[in-house]
């Protein structure tokens, strides 16, 4: 029996189910590496892992049926990944094998994290995106506009910020100038 289950990209060929997916989001929109090893995975790959695991040809691995990979909750993460979510618990990952120091499942009950605004409010038409003639990124905040990368510019994209029309006219110049003439970026 297959059953149809909503997924959500959250990194090239990794997905998670849709509250997860918007947590790892999150945290990447706040400075978590996007490293991933393995997030959701098809019930056939976990009873192949654990066919693997049974023959002593793989690591541990539940039966098929039995991981939080199979409902898109868990996320093997690589190391420096893993050492940013341990150090910011508010997002709701645990991890939940002291064998697996890679192996974290999602707690929605756990996640305490503020969310951005969603689109479509007042609060989102005060934050976009930004871009000059050189293909320099920023977010525009009610603070001032701030730097983010062509990574993380993925994540905005992601929770739902655009270029706003008629924003045209920061591309007129260099955004170094721009950022000069408010005074620099902000955090
Ligand atoms: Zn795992």
């Amino acid at each position: 029996m297959t059953t149809t289950r909503t997924l959500v990209t959250i990194a090239p060929g990794h997905q998670l189910a849709p509250d997860a997916a918007a947590s790892a989001l999150r945290m990447f929109a706040a400075g978590c590496p996007v490293a991933i090893t393995e997030a959701w995975r098809s019930t056939a790959t976990q009873a192949e892992r654990r066919d693997q695991y049974l023959t002593g040809a793989g690591a541990f691995a539940l039966p098929p049926g039995k991981s939080r990979h199979e409902v898109g909750e868990a996320v093997d993460w690589k190391a420096s990944a893993a050492a940013w979510v341990r150090a910011h618990p508010e997002h709701g990952w645990r991890f939940t094998n002291r064998r697996e120091w890679w192996h974290a499942e999602y707690f929605a009950a756990l996640d305490v994290a503020p969310r951005p605004a969603p689109p479509n409010t007042q609060e989102e038409d005060d934050m976009f995106l930004i871009r000059d003639a050189h293909g320099t990124v920023g977010l525009s905040t009610p603070t001032g506009l701030r730097q983010i990368t062509p990574a993380q510019l993925e994540t905005w994209w992601n929770l739902g910020y655009r270029y706003p029309a008629g924003m045209d006219a920061l591309a007129d110049g260099p955004m170094a100038e721009v950022v000069a003439s408010l005074g620099g970026w902000v955090k």
